[in-house]
């Protein structure tokens, strides 16, 4: 983190100092420009405004988010920027850098203190990270719970009515279908979860639910905390979760996307349950990407997948 902070410091300097930094954004292009981290954010200003922005993903679709370090030129895609969108966490981190050596105020949004944030919590049977001395982060994947999507919408919604206020009409009608379509998936996920025969999900990795989980009322255990970038899990902690998976005599196991499945499959071929995808929508790969996939289609197949785990 310190690294990808001390870059984005880099960056600006260098900016500053007037060294130049070509930036891809057609300078006819007469939209406002909103430049967002991640995918989440991206899909939320696309459903709010369409085309009347001309929006642009910093995170390039299939690659880790965890690890992104601006360049250049997506330094200079941010000052030049009429509304910027980040999320605030551990992830993006370097961002506040950015910000604050900006000669410029930067039009900027930050997902975080939009909605009731949440602690990154070790469970129990989580494999421990080595202790930095830091006090616990925000867990940072806010947008897991359609109510919290709800707020980020309606915080986007009034941004973007500010860079088009001649488009507020269109802009407010787009927000408030959306809304009534999270909503509806809130209460179906709802319903999965108040209706399922299990309250307990295993995660077979990382956990980045930690939002959906607290708003369902579900249990869970995993092998890795949200934003781990421990890459290794033990076998004392695989056997942890197979034990877990036999008591609570569940039928599936999770795994997330981009996931090569080798410890949901260790489990699944201990336990003869199912492994099962749930989707963190903190990126899409390319191919989902350039098919227009949604986050209101992700978390519909989430539905999908803890309708089967719950039982
Ligand atoms: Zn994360």
């Amino acid at each position: 983190m310190k690294k990808r902070i001390l870059t984005g410091m880099l960056c600006v300097l260098l900016l500053l100092a007037g060294i130049s930094c070509r930036t891809e954004q057609p300078q006819e292009d007469a939209r406002p420009s909103v430049v967002v981290t991640i995918f989440p954010q991206y899909d939320f200003v696309r459903q709010i405004a369409g085309d009347l922005v001309n929006l642009t993903m910093l995170v390039q679709p299939g690659s880790e988010v965890h690890g992104f370090d601006p360049t250049f030129s997506e330094v200079s895609t941010i000052l030049h920027a009429d509304l910027f969108v980040y999320v605030g966490g551990e992830s993006d981190g370097w961002v506040e850098d950015v910000l604050a050596k900006s000669e410029r105020t930067i039009n900027a949004i930050a997902l975080l203190p939009l909605v009731d944030a949440l602690e990154e919590e070790t469970v129990e049977g989580m494999q421990a990270e080595e202790d930095d001395g830091e006090a616990p982060e925000a867990d940072e994947h806010v947008w897991t719970s359609p109510k919290n999507a709800v707020r980020i919408v309606e915080a986007l919604c009034d941004a973007l009515v500010k860079l088009l206020p001649e488009s507020e009409r269109t802009l407010r009608d787009n927000a408030a279908r959306y809304i009534e379509q999270l909503n509806d998936l809130d209460a179906r996920l709802h319903a999965i979860a108040e209706g399922g025969k299990r309250n307990t999900v295993v995660f077979a990795e990382r956990f980045p639910f930690r939002y959906l989980c607290d708003e369902l009322h579900l249990n869970y255990y995993a092998a890795l905390r949200g934003c781990s970038s421990n890459e290794e899990v033990s076998l004392s902690t695989v056997a942890f979760l197979i034990d877990r998976v036999r008591e609570l005599d569940l039928d599936s196991v999770f795994y997330i996307e981009f996931s090569d499945r080798s410890i949901a499959n260790s489990i699944a071929a201990a336990t003869g349950c199912k492994t099962l995808l749930l989707h963190s929508c903190h990126n899409v790969s390319r191919e989902d990407f350039d098919a227009g996939v949604t986050y209101l289609d992700l978390m519909n197949r989430n539905a999908e997948s803890l309708k089967e785990a719950l039982g």
